[in-house]
């Protein structure tokens, strides 16, 4: 069910992280290893974003990620320190189309979800009561990754720091939707939060540089798994892992 990736560091290209490592996004889309709760390829689109100077740009596409014969190319000459990607195996009953994929972005934000919310959207009707009607009217998809980037905005846009708001998101929705899977990653270009809840995620600190993925790209014995239920908030030089709040959903 989705894979994704975000980095922090000096910078890279973006096929050090699409195509280049061994098991880099491109071969998780068609050979991933550890997925959970039902998926086997992620098939059902692809996203990357990346900041550039003051701008933030995304290219995203409802396609294969290995059938791009463009981007090759564009991504080995494309360069930065910020960088969010993804690969999306849409959840039965979701709807396939390019703005279901992450990441979903506004102005100085990257986001992805990995999971799925139980008992969309029943579930999560109250809680999604609680955004901005214009909000809802706004969302990229109607899906559970593009309400759960609403809810996430919103905490973000009341001044929430980005752990406690994906802690705060996943608190809330567990809640209402017990069952769920909810792994968010989120960045701002200078910090990366992510919490693993249901599916299998791992960091890897090193020459001033962070990887946080759903399954390490490349072999390295300091790529740390990152214990299901508990959040992650790292920057380039120091990274922390906390339980998330609540039961486990
Ligand atoms: N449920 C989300 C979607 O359909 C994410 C899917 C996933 O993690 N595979 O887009």
């Amino acid at each position: 069910m989705c894979r994704h990736v975000a980095y922090l560091g000096p910078p890279i290209a973006l096929s050090d992280l699409l195509y280049a490592p061994p098991h880099s996004l491109n071969r998780q889309s068609w050979a991933p290893r550890e997925m959970r709760g039902g998926g086997t390829i992620n098939a059902d689109g692809f996203g990357v974003g990346w900041f550039s100077g003051d701008a933030l740009l995304r290219y995203r596409r409802s396609c294969p990620l290995w059938t791009d014969a463009g981007l090759p190319a564009l991504a080995a000459a494309t360069r930065s320190g910020a960088i969010l990607a993804a690969v999306r195996s849409a959840t039965e009953g979701m709807a396939v189309t390019e703005t279901a994929v992450a990441p979903f972005t506004d102005d100085r934000w990257l986001f992805s979800h990995n999971g799925r919310v139980a008992g969309w959207p029943d579930s999560v009707v109250e809680a999604a009561g609680t955004l901005p009607v214009r909000d809802l009217l706004t969302l990229d998809a109607p899906t559970d990754s593009a309400l759960l980037w609403a809810l996430t905005r919103a905490r973000l846009r009341a001044g929430e720091e980005p752990g406690a708001a994906l802690s705060g998101v996943v608190a809330e929705v567990a809640k209402a939707a017990p069952g769920s899977r909810l792994n968010l990653l989120l960045t701002d270009g200078e910090t990366i939060a992510a919490t693993a809840s249901g599916h299998s995620l791992y960091s890897l600190s090193r020459d001033a540089s962070v990887l946080v993925a759903s399954e390490p790209l490349f072999d390295h014995p300091d790529w740390t798994p990152v214990p299901d239920h508990s959040l992650l908030v790292a920057t380039p030089s120091a990274a922390t892992i906390t339980a998330l709040e609540g039961a486990a959903p």
